[in-house]
C-alpha cells in the first residue's frame, strides 16, 4: 500500500539535499538514511564534527540512521558482478547494496518508496539510463525509486501514479552541469555543503593499487587493513611482507595504535622518521630494508641511522643504517 512516507538517501551533498527539500515540500514523511564506509571521505575522522548529512537531516527536522558499509561490502569491492569504475568503486553494485539496505528497511519504517537525489546522466558509471533500470531491477524497487530532480526523464513511479506525489513539481535535470542544482538551491533556500575532502576513496587510483594488493596477497584480511590502505605511504616488499610508513606525526601515532599484538613496529631513535607497521613474517633482509627505508624517508642526515624494532610482545635488538640510499631507490616496491 502506497502511503506518504519514505526512505530518503542522503548523502549529504546538494543533489540528495535538495530531493529531501522538494519532497519535505510535497508534505512527504521522510527518514533519511545515510551510509558510510571505511572510504567515505566525508565523514570527518575527528570527534564532535557532525558529518555533512547530519547537519542537512537537522535543518530539515528528518530523523536520520547511519549505516556503515561493513565486510560484506568489502567483498563485493573485491569482486563486483557488475564491475569496477575508473578505481575500485563497484558503482553499480554499491547502489544495489545500498538500495537492497533500505529495501530491507521499509516495512519497519512503513515506508513505501524511497527516494533518491540521482541524476540521469550526471555519473559515467551508475547514472546511466540502463544501469539505473538495472540497479532498480536488482535492489527489488521496480517502480518504488522517485528521483524528484530527474523524474520528468522516467517513466511515473507508483507514488506519482497513485497521487502520493505531483509530478508536475518534479524535475528534468540531466547531464553533468550542476547549474541547475545551484539555482534551485538559491530558490529553495538550501545551503550546499560541499564534500571537503572529495567523496569517495574508491574512485582514487592509489587507494585502487593498494586494496588490489592487499586482495591479492592478504586474503584473511580484517577491518583495521582497510584503514591501513588509507594512510601512509606502503610498501611491498616481497609477497609475503609489506611496510606502512606514516607521512606525519598524526599518521605515525595511529599507525602504532593500529599494530596487532604481533605486528612490529620500527621507530627512529636517534632521528627524525616515520613510524613503520611492518605486516607479514619478516626475515632478516626484510628488516634492513624496512630500516632502509626509514632512513631514506628522514629529513634528519646522520652518520648512522638507529632504528627500533618492537611488537607488543617482543623487542628485537636495534639496527643499524650506515648510508641513506635516495627514496627513488624503493619506487619499485611502492604502493
Ligand atoms: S562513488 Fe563510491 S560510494 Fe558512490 S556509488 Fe561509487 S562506490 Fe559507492
Amino acid at each position: 500500500m502506497m502511503n506518504h512516507k519514505a526512505i530518503a538517501l542522503l548523502s549529504g551533498g546538494l543533489d540528495s539535499t535538495l530531493a529531501v527539500k522538494m519532497m519535505i515540500d510535497q508534505g512527504i514523511d521522510m527518514t533519511a538514511v545515510h551510509f558510510t564506509s571505511v572510504f567515505c571521505n566525508c565523514t570527518p575522522k575527528t570527534a564532535g564534527c557532525k558529518m555533512q548529512a547530519r547537519k542537512v537531516a537537522d535543518e530539515f527536522n528528518v530523523p536520520i540512521r547511519v549505516i556503515h558499509k561493513g565486510m560484506d561490502y568489502i567483498k563485493i569491492v573485491e569482486r563486483p558482478p557488475h564491475g569496477h569504475g575508473s578505481g575500485i568503486n563497484p558503482c553499480i553494485d554499491c547502489r544495489i547494496y545500498m538500495l537492497r539496505k533500505v529495501k530491507e528497511m521499509m516495512p519497519e519504517l512503513g515506508a513505501s518508496f524511497v527516494i533518491t537525489g540521482e541524476v540521469l546522466g550526471q555519473r559515467p558509471m551508475s547514472q546511466q539510463r540502463h544501469t539505473i533500470n538495472l540497479i532498480e531491477r536488482e535492489s527489488g524497487l521496480a517502480g518504488l525509486i522517485l528521483r524528484p530532480l530527474s523524474a520528468l526523464h522516467f517513466e511515473p513511479t507508483r507514488p506519482e501514479r497513485e497521487g502520493i506525489v505531483d509530478r508536475e513539481k518534479l524535475l528534468d535535470m540531466s547531464g553533468r552541469t550542476r547549474k541547475p542544482q545551484f539555482a534551485l538551491a538559491a530558490e529553495l533556500g538550501v545551503k550546499d555543503y560541499p564534500c571537503p575532502a572529495g567523496g569517495c576513496l574508491l574512485t582514487d587510483k592509489v587507494i585502487a593499487a593498494r586494496l588490489q594488493d592487499l586482495f591479492a596477497h592478504q586474503p584473511d584480511y580484517m577491518q583495521t587493513d582497510l584503514v591501513l590502505t588509507t594512510m601512509g605511504r606502503h610498501f611491498r616488499l616481497r609477497p609475503g611482507v609489506k611496510a606502512i610508513l606514516g607521512r606525519t606525526q598524526e599518521e605515525n601515532e595511529r599507525i602504532t595504535n593500529l599494530a596487532g599484538p604481533e605486528q612490529f613496529l620500527f621507530s627512529p631513535q636517534n632521528f627524525r622518521g616515520p613510524t613503520t607497521l611492518a605486516i607479514g613474517m619478516l626475515n632478516n633482509d626484510d628488516r634492513r630494508t624496512i630500516s632502509e627505508i626509514i632512513a631514506a624517508f628522514s629529513q634528519d642526515q646522520e652518520q648512522v641511522y638507529t632504528v627500533r624494532q618492537h611488537s607488543m610482545k617482543e623487542e628485537f635488538p636495534l639496527l643499524a643504517v650506515a648510508e641513506k640510499k635516495p627514496r627513488e631507490t624503493y619506487d619499485l616496491l611502492r604502493l
